[in-house]
């Protein structure tokens, strides 16, 4: 699985264009694609080329002599819209190059530029249109023995999407790249493109991804990779933070201590699931799964490693102490920690839990005091 990203720059800034790709590849992106919308942008493709961590595929619309400039610049894919390069010769020609060099072509179908002929011919906006379209294209590279292909459908409408996807992986073999588009600035974006997806992923249908964002790309990337990272399709390269949601048992604004520790530990390549949780009456226990964790109560940080609590710590120093512990188990391993647990932690997060629930009950957050007075309400 393989996550690909857009650059935002005119291709033809090449050091611009060359920057974000490599911050694009720090973030987990795989594939950048880079506009290639005239001849200076084709002429830019020449240099980033070569000196690029990444492959670059070439966005063609409109001009096929622009994707021959590209296949010319060493591009290693194409994208060619089949809405706006209709003719079938001009389509056949660039297939016939990219086949001679070896060049893999995206059939990149997008409902917003779909052939208005292919669409009359399919009741409008439907996933069969979207489908006959990517189809009608692969028939013409094919009749020049071209079948290096990559596919997408996508739309901006999320079940219009998924659907076009479901009906495309039916029809054909062909790998499938994944992607909402246009779906706009996060949350909003994220939430679209992870309903379309990660609904499809789910499935087992999608070889490469894209977040089509408003935002800077590098947000793409981080999604795309914590996407595939949660569904198992990836190995975590970096941080998972989970914490939990907080509520009336909570002794810390867990909002913060999440916050400061994201802050703290991103960056340092530690690919550990930590756990920020309100209180150490159910955060070791919710949270046994993550690698390490740390959990409040009375005035204290109760680190935990695999649900074994290992250091108590002062409160102010909880998330220094979790950065410490998380270098200590990449240096050490899980089982050294667990092993070398500070004497008594365990028993002083007993107590602590045992005080808390004295004090606050089983039921912290007074539901069955609501409930009962609701009941009197309603008679
Ligand atoms: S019970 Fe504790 S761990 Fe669970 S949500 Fe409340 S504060 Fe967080």
């Amino acid at each position: 699985m393989s996550v690909q990203s857009m650059t935002t720059t005119r291709t033809a800034d090449v050091e611009a264009t060359l920057a974000q790709i490599y911050a694009l590849a720090g973030s987990g992106v795989d594939i950048v694609r880079c506009t290639c919308n005239d001849e200076e942008a084709a002429e830019g493709l020449a240099h980033i080329v070569p000196r690029s961590p990444v492959p670059i595929v070439a966005d063609i619309h409109f001009q096929y002599r622009l994707a021959l400039a590209a296949l010319e610049a060493g591009v290693h894919a194409l994208r060619l819209n089949p809405g706006n390069i209709r003719k079938s010769e001009q389509i056949k020609i660039v297939a016939r190059e990219a086949g001679d060099r070896g060049v893999p072509i995206r059939i990149g179908v997008n409902a917003g530029s779909l052939d208005p002929d292919v669409a009359t011919r399919h009741g409008g906006l439907t996933p069969e249109a979207l489908v006959a379209s990517a189809m009608h294209e692969l028939d013409l590279f094919r009749e020049v023995g071209f079948d290096d292909v990559k596919i997408s459908v996508k739309a901006s409408n999320v079940l219009l999407m998924i659907e076009a996807y479901r009906l495309l992986a039916e029809t054909t073999d062909h790998p499938l790249h994944l992607g909402v588009t246009e779906a706009g600035p996060p949350p909003q974006g994220l939430v679209k493109s992870t309903a379309g997806i990660g609904a499809l992923l789910a499935e087992g249908i999608g070889d490469t991804i894209r977040y089509s964002l408003t935002a800077d790309p590098v947000e793409e990337g981080r999604a795309g990779r914590t996407l595939l990272e949660s569904l198992g399709l990836r190995e975590r390269r970096g941080l998972d933070l989970i914490a939990c949601p907080s509520c009336g048992r909570a002794e810390v604004d867990v909002i913060k201590v999440a916050s400061d520790a994201q802050a703290a530990l991103d960056g340092r390549g530690i690919p550990l699931q930590v756990a920020v949780m309100g209180c150490v009456v159910n955060g070791p226990g919710e949270a046994r799964e993550a690698d390490l964790g740390i959990a409040a109560g009375r005035g204290r940080g109760h680190l935990f490693v695999k649900g074994h609590v290992v250091r108590v710590v002062p409160e102010d120093e909880m998330v220094a102490a979790l950065v410490e512990e998380a270098e200590r188990i990449m240096t050490d391993g899980i089982e050294a920690r667990v092993a070398a647990a500070q004497a008594g932690a365990e028993e002083i997060a007993a107590e602590t839990r045992a005080e808390m629930l004295a004090a606050q009950g089983l039921d912290p957050n007074h539901s069955d005091d609501r409930i009962k007075r609701m009941r009197e309400i309603s008679g």
